[in-house]
């Protein structure tokens, strides 16, 4: 498994966020260390572990700004073992500051350092632009985690992430691959997010996961609960189908040979 993921899409609610904490849940439940680093302003996945974005001491931004070193700043989320950094608007006015500044695309991968071994996986939930915080993400990711919902302009918006990551590549980091692509909200008895699954499978083969995330009620309340959903209704659907992302990524990084993902036919 790449042991940076940035989980990225520069579209907004195709369930990046919900994706990171459950996903953060789903492989610490599978006894990996996991660290989730929020670089989003609007600290949803912060709040969506419990942590109250108004009243933490640090955040990403004093990491980003070198105000304080990763370590310092992670914190603990209550029902779980992995590790959070967080975020809150000040990432706003961050962003603004580190553009021109010395390594300001690079200041991420270099806070990692330090801390990376005590990990098996970090999660990074990006913001949905393709800014420097996102940028940030890439440059300190080795493998990128595209969740995506299957509409009619969404293979459009993957062509412009496509190309940011081909450029990241041809300069800052060239090690960068994507890792998956996660169909999430999915509805098997809409025609469309069938043609477009089985679009997304022909130009991305094996790349894109076998494990489809179906909408599910329980996924969009867990986050009023400051919970993942294995820790509010472990057999709800969502649940389940983030557990069994958790399982496919293991299961392809110790080297199985995963057949192509099938086309959902409800
Ligand atoms: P993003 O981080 O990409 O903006 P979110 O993860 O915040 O997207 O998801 C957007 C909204 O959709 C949220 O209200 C979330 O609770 C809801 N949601 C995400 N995934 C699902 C799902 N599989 N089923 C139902 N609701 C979902
Ligand atoms: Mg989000």
């Amino acid at each position: 498994m790449h042991r940076i993921l940035a989980i990225t899409n520069q579209k907004g609610g195709v369930g990046k966020t919900t994706t990171s904490v459950n996903l953060a849940a789903s492989l610490q439940a599978t006894k990996r260390r996991v660290l989730l680093i929020d670089i989003d302003p609007q600290g949803n996945a912060t709040m969506g572990c419990g942590v109250d974005k108004r009243t933490v001491q640090k955040t990403t931004t004093d990491v980003l700004l070198g105000e304080s070193d990763l370590a310092s700043a992670l914190v603990s989320v209550d029902y779980s073992d992995f590790k959070l950094l967080p975020a809150n608007q000040d990432l706003v006015a961050a962003e603004v500051e580190l553009m021109g500044k010395p390594g300001c695309e690079s200041r991420l991968r270099d806070a990692l350092q330090p801390v990376i071994d005590q990990f098996d996986v970090v999660l990074i939930d990006c913001p949905p632009a393709l800014n420097m915080l996102t940028v940030n993400a890439l440059v300190a990711a080795e493998g990128v985690l595209i969740p995506m919902q299957c509409e009619y302009y969404a293979l459009e918006g993957l062509t412009a992430l496509v190309n940011t990551i081909e450029q990241i590549r041809s300069g800052p980091n060239p090690q960068l691959e994507i890792h998956g692509i996660l169909r999430t909200m999915f509805d098997p008895r809409n025609n469309l997010a069938n043609e477009v699954s089985a679009q997304l499978i022909e130009h991305f083969k094996g790349k894109v996961f076998r494990t489809i995330i179906p909408r599910n009620v329980r996924l969009a309340e867990a986050p009023s609960f400051g919970k993942p959903a294995l820790y509010f209704d472990r057999e709800s659907r969502g649940a389940l189908a983030y557990l069994a992302l958790a399982g496919e990524m293991i299961r392809r990084s110790e080297g199985e040979e995963m057949p192509p993902a099938v086309e959902a036919v409800g």
